[in-house]
C-alpha cells in the first residue's frame, strides 16, 4: 500500500492585511464583534467552518479571498477602523481606572484551573472558568496589571453529543495547539519550560501565553517529549482522571505556576487563588522562603498576607480532598525543604468540620491566605458558616469570610443588537461600566427601540436553534417529519413566542427537571397559554456524573413526549457560543437550584443585562439581584422552601404558579400595536438594575480596592526587615495558644438598666491576662438595638495599676443617639498590628 501524506497549504497574508494576524492572536476578538465581523466579511463559509476560530480561519481561508479583501475599499475602511480601535485599546497608556488600588509596576497573579474566554479555546467546563475569563477581560479593560496562570489541556473539556434517547456521548479530541489563539513563550534556547518534581522524576511544563487584550494568561502544558508518557497525560483532560491525576494537576498548577512566573521574571505583589485547585502555590512560595532560611511559620504568615482565596461552591464535590497516603507520596520529599514534619503538613489540610484524615485543599487555601471570600452575599454567609471551625470562637457573621459578588463581562455577553443600540446612544458606554451612572444609558434608550432590539436578538436565536436541531436530527438520522413537528412552534413570529431558557452544567443540585415535577399541570399551562411557550435546555454533565446524565435523559424523554414536542427543546454541545446566543435572545431565564447551593450563578446575569427576566429560586446572586420598582420588577423569585418535607414539589408548584399567573399574562398583555408595553418596562428595568451591579468591571474593582490593595500592603509589610512582623505574629499566636485560657475579664460596678437619653453609659472592664501583654487585648461591646441593628464599640485601654501589671482597665462609652431597648454584650479579643482582620485569630472571650 502506498502511503498517503497529508499536506495543508496555508495562505499568506497580504501585507496590507498584516494586522489580521495580530487580531487573530489576541482574545480581544472574543468580546469585539467588529473583529469577528471582519473575518466573516472575508469569507463566511470558511468562518462558519472554523466555528469562530480566527487562527484556524487564517490557516484555511482561500488565498484569493484574502487578496480580494485587500483590494476592496469598503472592507479596507472597516478593517482600518477596527485596527485603529484595537491598537488604541492595547496601547492605552492612561493610568488604569484602578491605579489607586494597584499601581503601575505592581502585579496581581490570578490562578485558576480553568479559563473560559471563547469557545475557540475550550479549556473551561462551566461557570468557574468563564468567571475567570471575564475577570481577565475586565482587568484588561480597566488597565489592571494582572497575569493569569492556568493549565493547557490537550483535550480540553469534552465535546458533547446527545443521541435520540437523550444519552450523552462525550468526545475527547486532541486539540492542535497550532490552531488555537495561544503562543509558546520562547527564550533564546527555544520554548520556555519549567520543571516540577513528582516522586522519582521531574515533569517538564511548556509555558504558553494567551493574550487577553492587555492581560497575559500563561498556560502550562505537560505533554512534552522530556516526560514519561503517563506524565504527558496529566494535563490532557480538564477535571479528568482520578484522585492521582487530580493531585498531579494541582501540583503542576500550583507549584509549576509559581515557577513559571519566576522564569518569566514576574514578581507578583498579590496572589489571587480562584478556587482551591491552585492552593499548592502556597507551599511552593513558602518553600522559596524556607530555602532562604525563613522559619516555616514565619514564611507562611508572609505568604498568606499577600494572598486572597475565593471559594466558589458550598457543594462538597467542588472541594478537593486527597487521602493522606496520596499527599505523603507527593509531598514527603518536600518536607525538609519546608522545614516541617508530616504532622504539620497534614494539619494545613485539616478541615475542622470533618474529622477524617483527608487533606482538604480548601483548608490549605484558607490557612495560606489572609483574605477569603465567597461569590455572592448569600454565599459569603454560607461559606462563613461552613468554615466557622477555622475561627471557632467567632460567630460566623463576624469571621473573616467575606464576599465579592460575581459579575459578567458585558461586552462578551451583550447581544449584537443591544450593543448596536448602546453604541448609538452613548459612544463611550464601555468605559463607564464600573460606575453607577451607567444606568442612565438605559434610561436614555427608548422603549420601542428596546423591544425591536429584543425581537431581533430573539429572531437570531430562533434561527440558530432551528439550525442546531436540524444538525442534531440529521446526525442521529431522525425523520424529516419529526424534525418539522419539533420546529413547528419556533417557526411562529418571534413576538408571539415566550422563549424560556435553561442552560448550565447538568449538576444534580441545579435541578434541571424541577420544571417537570408535575408534568400534567405544566402541559395544561402550555396548552392554555394564549401564546406559544417554548423551553430551551442545554448543558453538559460531567462524564463521570451518572445522576447528571440521567437528568439529561429525563429532559430529553420529556421533550419527546407528544404533549411537549416542540415546546421543550434540548440542544447539545453547550459552550460559550451557544451561551452567548441564548442569553441574548430569551425572554425568561429560568434557574431552579437547591438553595443555598448555587454560590452565585452567572448565566442569569448574562441574560439580565440583555433584558431577559429572571425566574429563579432566590439563591446566589439572584437573592440580592431581584429588584422591584413602582409596578415593575426585573423578574420573579421562587422562595426556597427550606423546611418543607416535599421541598421539590413545593418549589415546583410555586414555579408553575408564577408561570401561569404572572409570566404568561404579562407577556400576553399587548397594546394596539401588539407591543407588550408592561413587559418592555420590566425588560428595561432588568437591564438598568442588573448591568451596573453585576458586571465584571464592578467585580474586579471590588477585588482591587477591597482585597488586592490590602494584600499588596500586607504582603510587603509583613516581609519587611527580614519578615519581622510575620515573626512577631508567630510569637503572638504561640502566646495566645498558651495563655488565652487564663484570661479573666470582669465588668466593674453594677451598670444601670434604665438611662435618661441625655446621659451616656460608660462601662469599665478589668481584664487580667497573665502571660499576655495587655496591649494586645481589646475590649468590645456588641450592641443590638430594637430594630436588630448591630454595632461594635471598641473600648479604650486605661493605665494598668502599679501593683498588678497583668490587669488593664478598659472603658467603653456607649454611643449617643440610642433609644429604646438596647442589648449589649461584652467581649475581649486579641489584637496585633499584623492582623488583617480583627478576628482572624479565631479567639474571642465573652463576658
Ligand atoms: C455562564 C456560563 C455558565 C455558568 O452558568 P450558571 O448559571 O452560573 O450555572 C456555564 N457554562 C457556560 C458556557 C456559560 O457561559
Amino acid at each position: 500500500m502506498p502511503t498517503t501524506h497529508l499536506l495543508e497549504i496555508r495562505p499568506s497574508l497580504p501585507e496590507r492585511l498584516a494586522w489580521l494576524g495580530d487580531l487573530a492572536g489576541n482574545l480581544y476578538y472574543s468580546w469585539s464583534r467588529p473583529v469577528r465581523d471582519l473575518f466573516d466579511a472575508i469569507d463566511t463559509t470558511t468562518w462558519t467552518d472554523c466555528e469562530g476560530n480566527p487562527v484556524r480561519f487564517l490557516q484555511l481561508v482561500p488565498q484569493l479571498r484574502l487578496e480580494a479583501a485587500a483590494e476592496d475599499p469598503a472592507f479596507l475602511a472597516k478593517f482600518d477602523s477596527v485596527v485603529q480601535a484595537f491598537d488604541a485599546y492595547l496601547s492605552d497608556t492612561r493610568p488604569g481606572a484602578l491605579a489607586d488600588a494597584v499601581g503601575a509596576g505592581q502585579t496581581v497573579a490570578y490562578f485558576c484551573a480553568e479559563f473560559g474566554f471563547h469557545e475557540s479555546l475550550p479549556i473551561y467546563s462551566g461557570g468557574l472558568g468563564i468567571l475567570a475569563g471575564d475577570h481577565c477581560k475586565a482587568a484588561s479593560d480597566l488597565g489592571l496589571p494582572l497575569v493569569g496562570m492556568g493549565l493547557l489541556y490537550r483535550q480540553g473539556y469534552f465535546q458533547q453529543c446527545i443521541d435520540a434517547d437523550g444519552n450523552q456521548h462525550a468526545r475527547f479530541d486532541d486539540l492542535d495547539f497550532d490552531h488555537l489563539p495561544i503562543h509558546p513563550v520562547s527564550t533564546d534556547d527555544g520554548p520556555l519550560k519549567v520543571s516540577v518534581d513528582l516522586p522519582g522524576r521531574a515533569v517538564w511544563l511548556q509555558v504558553w501565553q494567551a493574550r487577553v487584550g492587555r492581560v497575559s494568561v500563561y498556560l502550562l502544558d505537560a505533554d512534552q517529549p522530556e516526560n514519561r508518557p503517563e506524565d504527558c497525560e496529566i494535563t490532557h483532560r480538564l477535571y479528568g482522571g482520578g484522585r492521582r491525576t487530580r493531585i498531579e494537576q494541582e501540583i503542576l498548577l500550583g507549584v509549576g505556576g509559581v515557577r513559571a512566573l519566576r522564569a518569566l521574571d514576574i514578581e507578583p505583589d498579590a496572589w489571587h487563588l480562584n478556587e482551591g485547585h491552585a492552593a499548592f502555590a502556597i507551599l511552593e512560595r513558602v518553600g522559596e522562603l524556607t530555602e532562604r532560611g525563613v522559619p516555616f511559620a514565619t514564611a507562611l504568615n508572609t505568604v498568606a498576607a499577600g494572598t486572597l482565596f475565593t471559594t466558589h461552591t458550598p457543594v462538597p464535590a467542588g472541594h478537593d480532598v486527597f487521602p493522606p497516603e496520596l499527599v505523603d507520596e507527593y509531598w514527603q520529599a518536600q518536607l525538609p525543604r519546608l522545614g516541617i514534619g508530616r504532622e504539620q503538613l497534614h494539619a494545613l489540610g485539616h478541615d475542622p468540620a470533618h474529622d477524617g484524615g483527608n487533606f482538604n485543599m480548601t483548608a490549605l487555601a484558607l490557612r495560606g491566605s489572609r483574605q477569603h471570600n465567597g461569590v455572592s452575599r448569600l454565599h459569603g454567609q454560607v461559606a462563613a458558616r461552613l468554615s466557622q471551625g477555622f475561627w471557632p470562637e467567632v460567630p460566623p457573621d463576624e469571621n473573616p469570610m467575606t464576599s465579592v459578588t460575581n459579575g459578567v463581562h458585558v461586552e462578551t455577553f451583550l447581544s449584537h443588537d443591544l450593543t448596536r443600540l448602546f453604541d448609538a446612544t452613548r459612544a463611550d458606554w464601555r468605559e463607564h461600566l464600573h460606575e453607577s451612572g451607567i444606568a442612565r444609558l438605559v434610561e436614555q434608550t427608548a422603549e420601542d427601540a428596546l423591544w425591536s432590539m429584543h425581537l431581533s436578538a430573539k429572531a437570531h436565536l430562533l434561527d440558530d436553534i432551528r439550525a442546531r436541531l436540524t444538525r442534531q436530527a440529521t446526525r442521529f438520522g431522525q425523520s424529516h417529519v419529526r424534525l418539522k413537528r419539533k420546529c413547528r412552534i419556533i417557526e411562529q413570529p418571534p413576538e408571539d413566542i415566550l422563549l424560556i431558557g435553561f442552560a448550565r452544567r447538568f449538576a444534580t443540585y441545579k435541578r434541571a427537571d424541577l420544571l417537570f415535577a408535575d408534568p400534567e399541570r405544566l402541559a395544561r399551562i402550555i396548552e392554555d397559554s394564549p401564546r406559544p411557550v417554548v423551553f430551551v435546555f442545554a448543558g453538559k454533565a460531567h462524564p463521570a456524573d451518572e445522576p447528571g446524565q440521567a437528568l439529561l435523559r429525563e429532559v430529553s424523554r420529556l421533550a419527546n413526549e407528544p404533549r411537549f414536542l416542540g415546546h421543550v427543546l434540548l440542544l447539545e454541545g453547550y459552550d460559550m457560543g451557544l451561551a452567548r446566543r441564548l442569553v441574548g435572545g430569551c425572554d425568561i431565564w429560568l434557574n431552579t437550584p437547591e438553595h443555598p447551593l448555587e454560590a452565585s450563578g452567572t448565566s442569569g446575569q448574562k441574560a439580565g443585562i440583555n433584558g431577559a427576566l429572571n425566574l429563579s429560586v432566590a439563591d446566589g446572586w439572584w437573592a440580592e439581584g431581584h429588584s422591584h420598582g413602582q409596578g415593575v420588577a426585573n423578574g420573579w423569585s421562587i422562595q426556597p422552601c427550606t423546611d418543607c418535607g416535599e421541598r421539590d414539589r413545593e418549589e415546583a408548584s410555586d414555579l408553575l404558579d408564577l408561570l401561569e399567573t404572572e409570566v404568561i399574562p404579562l407577556f400576553d398583555r399587548r397594546d394596539g400595536r401588539g407591543v407588550p408595553v408592561e413587559w418592555v418596562k420590566w425588560l428595561r428595568h432588568a437591564i438598568e438594575t442588573i448591568m451596573p451591579r453585576f458586571n465584571a468591571a464592578r467585580m474586579v474593582r471590588d477585588y482591587a480596592v477591597n482585597h488586592y490593595r490590602t494584600a499588596i500592603d500586607a504582603g510587603s509589610r509583613l516581609a519587611a526587615d527580614e519578615h519581622r512582623l510575620s515573626g512577631q505574629l508567630v510569637g503572638f499566636r504561640e502566646t495566645l495558644e498558651h495563655h488565652w485560657g487564663t484570661i479573666e475579664a470582669t465588668l466593674l460596678g453594677d451598670p444601670p438598666d434604665v438611662l435618661p437619653s441625655h446621659e451616656r453609659l460608660v462601662l469599665e472592664v478589668d481584664v487580667r491576662s497573665p502571660g499576655i501583654d495587655p496591649a494586645h487585648l481589646r475590649c468590645e461591646a456588641v450592641l443590638t438595638t430594637g430594630d436588630g441593628q448591630r454595632q461594635v464599640r471598641v473600648g479604650e485601654r486605661g493605665e494598668h495599676s502599679e501593683e498588678d501589671d497583668e490587669t488593664a482597665r478598659h472603658r467603653i462609652t456607649l454611643p449617643k443617639g440610642l433609644f429604646g431597648q438596647v442589648r449589649y454584650r461584652l467581649r475581649v479579643v486579641p489584637t496585633h498590628e499584623a492582623l488583617l482582620h480583627p478576628y482572624e485569630t479565631g479567639l474571642m472571650r465573652w463576658l
